[in-house]
Order: structure tokens, then sequence, then C-alpha cells
């Protein structure tokens, strides 16, 4: 239209009723129900009105993945007590020509709601899978996590897609799921994530208190990691009440048999105080910011080299300075 490319999109939803029914009323009522399941959008079906700039963006976003505009950032995550880095978190940046680099907050509700989400996720796990051989060529060999939206635990073709391609390429993969997203439909939510589980992708309950706890559900996942959300970490040493959250729930994850996972530790009192809490993994831009697979490979390197007895300084002291600048 006119300069601007817009994109169309098309919802079909079938009904049928036999011919000696004559009930059209029942008919409508089908064909109003397959058109919602359809859009996706559950029992109205109605899809919002997007501004004119998400819409501008999301035209913008679907050229940018066919184009290579988006690239793959990670942030390791450190085990307290073997004191090394065991696995790393993919985070997505969007590389726009006019824009400069923006952040996964401004693009990622856009791509949920113009339904490019699955492309766009299914485009990272190819980019994550082709980053982990580059990291094993190299002579690492750690678990890398990646993203997935709500959305896509109800969506079948995703979860048949992202299967396939995790399993036909051998990689180590987890995902990070939010336990919001689990609530909006646990039934198909819990199914697909034992079915990522099955072909062995780790499970990990991502910004755990920052939405609507659901202490119900949260047994029924096969997650074997729970992320605390940075809300509760970054106060942690300034704050009465956050300490108390976060103990308690370090407390019911091990209860769960899952490991727990500090994320925004920014300094060494947060470090020292979830230590003693027996927080297990703890991520934050005191050990490294997200970072390009490359700078994580030289990280890694670097940490191999001094866990080889040539240097014993903590592990923190060492790498802050160098690394926090990402
Ligand atoms: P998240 O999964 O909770 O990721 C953690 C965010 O906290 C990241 O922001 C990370 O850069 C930031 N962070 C890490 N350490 C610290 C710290 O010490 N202090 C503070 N204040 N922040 C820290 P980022 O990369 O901007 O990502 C924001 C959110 O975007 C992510 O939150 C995640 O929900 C979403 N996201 C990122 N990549 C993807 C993706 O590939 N797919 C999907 N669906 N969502 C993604
Ligand atoms: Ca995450
Ligand atoms: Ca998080």
């Amino acid at each position: 239209m006119g300069d601007r490319r817009c994109t169309v999109t098309l919802r079909l939803g079938g009904a049928a009723i036999r011919e000696d029914e004559h009930d059209s009323v029942t008919l409508i009522e089908r064909a109003e129900a397959a058109l919602a399941n359809a859009r996706g959008n559950g029992i109205d079906g109605s899809v919002p009105e997007r501004g004119a700039v998400a819409s501008e963006l999301a035209t913008e976003l679907e050229l940018a993945i066919e184009r290579g505009e988006l690239l793959m950032l990670y942030q390791p995550k450190f085990h307290v007590r073997r004191q090394k880095v065991t696995c790393a978190e993919a985070l997505i940046r969007w590389r726009h020509p006019e824009r400069g680099l923006i952040p996964p907050i401004e693009f990622i509700p856009v791509a949920e709601e113009a339904h490019l989400i699955d492309r766009l996720t299914l485009w990272t796990i190819r980019q994550v899978i082709e980053d982990q051989r580059k990291m094993r060529s190299l002579g690492h060999d750690q678990r890398l996590f990646v993203n997935i939206s709500g959305q896509l635990l109800a969506d079948a073709v995703f979860v048949r897609e992202a299967c396939a391609l995790v399993a036909s390429s051998g990689a180590t993969l987890g995902f990070e799921v939010t336990e919001t997203s689990v609530i909006r439909d646990p039934v198909s939510a819990i199914a697909n994530l034992q079915v990522f589980a099955d072909i062995g992708i780790t499970i990990a309950i991502d910004d755990y208190g920052a939405g609507l706890s659901s202490l119900a559900y949260l047994k029924q996942l096969p997650a074997v990691e729970l992320k605390i959300d940075k809300l509760f970490v970054t106060q942690l040493t300034s704050s009465n009440r956050d300490p108390l959250i976060v103990r308690s729930t370090i407390d019911l994850a091990h209860a769960l048999e899952m490991e727990v996972v500090a994320e925004g530790v920014e300094s060494h009192a947060a470090l020292a105080l979830l230590t003693v809490m027996g927080c297990d993994m703890v991520q934050g831009f005191l050990i490294s910011r997200p970072v390009s697979i490359d700078a994580l490979v030289a990280f890694l390197d670097d940490e191999s080299w001094h866990q080889g007895g040539q240097e014993n300084r903590g592990p923190f002291n060492r790498l802050a300075p160098t690394w926090k600048r990402g």
C-alpha cells in the first residue's frame, strides 16, 4: 500500500453437519468455534488491533528474519559449588539497519502478536544448534538454553518442528519457559513440555515469582531448574523481604528436586548471600553480560585455563572487570 509493505493473514475454520440435521444454528456455532480455534486465541477468537508502529515493526521483523538481521548473544550460568560455567542462556537481538540494536523486550511481544514467534523461535533454535557445534569443535560442551514464549507451548506444529530440529541435530539444549505460560493452557503446556523433556531437552522455569505463582502446576512440570526472577535478586541485600522470599524459594525448589538459578546477580554481596542460602547457579552482570558466541568461547577458554591450577583467585574477581562490559 503506497510504499508500505503490508502482510495479510488469512484464517479459516471449517464445520460440517449431516444433511438430515437441518440445524443452521448449530452449524454456525460450530463454524464460529472452528474459526476461534483457527485464530488460536481462545474463546472469543478476536485478534487485537495493532498500532501503526507495531504493525510496521511486525512487517519489518518478518523481513529481518529472512535478511539475517537477528543475532544471538549468550549469558553464562555459573555453578556455585562446581565453580564453573555449566551452561548458558541464548538471548536474541535485532540489528536494525536504521534503529541500531533493538532489545527483545521491544520486538518479542510484536512477534507474538503478529504470529511470527514460531518462525522466529525456530530460527533461534537453528542458530543455537549451529553455535553449539562451533563451541564443541573448540572443546566446550555446555548446554545452551533457549527462551520459549508461552503461546508456543500450545502450538502442536511448533512442538513437532522444534523436536525434529533438536532430535536430528544431536544438540544439548534447554528451554526456559515462564510459569505464567503454563497457567494459560496447562493441559497442553504440561503435555508438550513432557514431549520436549522426553527427547532430552532440559526444562527451566523462568522468571519465578514475577507472575502469578502456581505451586499446583509447579510439581506437575517436568522441570529440573527454577530461575528466581531478577526482581528479587537485584535488591537482595538492600531489602528485608526479598531474602526471605529467595530463601524459601530455594528450599521449595530443592524439595521438588530442582536446581535453582538466581538471575540478575550484580554484586559480590548478593553472590555471597545466595551461596549461603544454597543457591545452585548464578547468572548476571557480575559474571558476564550477554556476549557473542566467540566471546563466550573465549570466556570458557579463559576459565578452563585458570582452573588448570595456573591461578587460585576466585573467578569473579578475575573476570568481572573484563566481562562486565560485554
Ligand atoms: P529473561 O529470559 O528473563 O532474560 C534475562 C534478561 O535479564 C536479559 O535481558 C538479560 O540481558 C538481563 N540480565 C542479565 N543479567 C542481568 C543483571 O545482572 N542485571 C540486570 N538488571 N539484568 C540482567 P534481555 O536480553 O534484554 O532479554 C529480555 C527478555 O526478552 C528475556 O528475559 C526473555 O524473556 C526475552 N527474550 C530474549 N531472547 C529471547 C528469545 O530468543 N526468544 C524469546 N521468546 N524471548 C526472548
Ligand atoms: Ca530466560
Ligand atoms: Ca528470567
